[in-house]
């Protein structure tokens, strides 16, 4: 921050609400990765939408860029600066009330700020689910959630972020606020803005409260983890599991023995579920109402896929402890996968029928630039693959030089081949504003823009997130984690 910097900050603290401003500390500027970007100008932490409006006036008319930010959990660097002048934080955090429950319309108002755990806790309190869940829960805030339409765990059944809202409140780079709290599910009144800002991670507005949707609560959730003989297996238990149980799968996940490997290596007090590890196995969540308990479901279900072929071994959970052990292999894989240290991690998705085929193609194209270990796993059922690069046994990342790049390069020209995405649930952010330049349709990337330009003229909502030409020099696919 230089003089000039200053001037402006101090310019700028004078035109703000009292109250508005607090000290900045260093998890303002760093995510969960430890990755670190420039100081702001300053923080702010609002009280109310109008707090967040006068903000962002203030930083419009001084032509300061402003960053939005909810739980700072965000993988791919939108919530930091890492490049141009230093911009003004809005952190959520204060603005955190569930500011109406409509039991009737199966809706809740919460404003940007609450607690993604939270809101699940007061759909709870009423009955209802709240589905949307994710490892990061526990720090996420539904603005945030909104802004990345993060996906998780239960889109095969719910959908993602942007499937559970009805509306939203915003402030738009102008500083006005748009008053689009609405409950309704049919409203075909024009452009759709509330699909406009769901994930547009902060470029667009700042959201600051939303109308999320409610569900009735499954009255038994069970957790099984079968073992298949390959990712086709897989899938064709996948389908198999919707004849049988149509929408009552909640959560649909391969595991590969890579992921297992690494649990066994950096984690040595987990207890993997199979003596042997597996190749392939799948972690399936069913959940039912009143009259459907899991376990017969899971019981037929493990039946016929053992006479067709798809598996040879399974653990049907008794109770709750052995279902939440089932699951920590699953959340502890991310960690694992960090403590391990990787050359390249990508959170990709492919055309479901399209996932095997693409796994042997980006595998023969990886083993041409290094021998490798590939570890995958991720929502199987939405195609959604966390594909991550690592060392071979006996070397470390620092072996390889700087090939992350060149590796990511080739994961995500085999998926672009594919019809997939590079990235599936995680954003864009600074870190792959790049490949979005590179792998978007022509049409659509101008189209994007000029949405951009038309609604933030100045460019001062989160200027180098998701379109931005002139990234730094940060290439740190390397660092992303599922
Ligand atoms: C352990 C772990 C597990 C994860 N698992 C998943 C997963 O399964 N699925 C998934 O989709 N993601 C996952 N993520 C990524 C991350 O949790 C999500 O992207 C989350 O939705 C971000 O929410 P946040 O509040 O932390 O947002 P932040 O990190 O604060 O911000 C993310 C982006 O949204 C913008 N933003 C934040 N708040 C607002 C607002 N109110 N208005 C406008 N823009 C805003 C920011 O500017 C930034 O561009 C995971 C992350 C971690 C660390």
């Amino acid at each position: 921050v230089n003089d000039q910097d200053l001037k402006r900050r101090a310019e700028l603290i004078r035109a703000l609400p009292d109250g508005v401003v607090r000290a900045a500390v260093p998890e303002d500027t760093e995510d969960q990765r430890g990755r670190r970007g420039l100081p702001p100008l300053l923080v702010t932490a609002p009280r109310n939408t109008e707090e967040v409006a006068a903000v962002v006036r203030a930083c419009e008319q001084a032509g300061v860029p402003v960053i939005p930010r909810g739980g700072g959990t965000g993988l791919v660097l939108g919530q930091i600066a890492i490049d141009g002048p230093p911009p003004v934080l809005i952190s959520l955090e204060r603005m955190t009330a569930i500011r109406a429950v409509h039991t009737g319309d199966n809706v809740l108002i919460a404003e940007a700020g609450a607690i993604l755990a939270d809101v699940q806790q007061a759909a709870k309190d009423v009955n209802r689910l709240f589905p949307l869940s994710l490892a990061a829960e526990g720090s996420c805030r539904i603005g945030g959630n909104l802004a990345t339409n993060a996906g998780g765990l239960n889109v095969l059944r719910y959908g993602t972020a942007r499937d559970l809202c009805l509306g939203l409140e915003a402030v738009l780079p102008d500083g006005e606020i748009w008053h689009g709290l609405r409950r309704l599910r049919k409203d075909n009144t024009g452009y759709d803005l509330r699909n406009l800002l769901i994930g547009s991670e902060g470029t667009l507005a700042i959201i600051t409260a939303a109308a999320l949707r409610l569900f009735p609560r499954p009255a038994h959730t069970g957790t099984a983890l079968f073992v298949v003989p390959s990712p086709d297996a897989a899938m064709d238990f996948l389908n198999l599991a919707r004849d049988m149980v149509g929408d009552f799968i909640s959560a649909f996940e391969l595991i590969d023995a890579t992921g297992q490997h690494l649990l066994a290596e950096t984690m040595p007090d987990l207890r993997l579920p199979f003596p042997e590890i597996p190749d392939w196995c799948i972690l399936v969540e069913l959940g039912t109402p009143e009259l459907l308990p899991t376990e017969p479901l899971f019981e037929s279900l493990f039946k016929r896929a053992l006479d067709a072929g798809l598996t040879d071994n399974g653990i049907i959970a008794q109770n709750g402890a052995q279902a939440s052990q089932l699951w920590r292999m699953r959340e502890s894989i991310p960690e694992a996968n960090r403590l391990t240290g990787g050359i390249a991690f990508h959170d990709i998705s492919l055309p479901v029928s399209l996932v095997s085929e693409f796994l042997t193609s980006s595998e023969t194209a990886l083993r041409k630039i290094a021998d490798v270990r590939i570890g995958v796993f991720g929502h199987l059922g939405d195609g959604n693959l966390h594909y991550n690069v690592f060392p071979a046994i006996g070397r470390r990342s620092a072996d390889y030089g700087d090939i992350g790049g060149m590796i990511s390069r080739s994961v995500h020209d085999s998926v672009h081949r594919f019809g997939g995405s590079f990235s599936a649930e995680h954003g864009v952010g600074r870190m792959k504003a790049a490949e979005l330049k590179l792998y978007a349709d022509p049409t659509r990337l101008k189209a994007l823009t000029a949405i951009k330009n038309a609604l933030d003229p100045s460019g001062i909502m989160n200027p180098g997130a998701v379109l931005h030409d002139n990234r730094t020099g940060i290439h740190d696919s390397c660092k992303e984690q599922g």
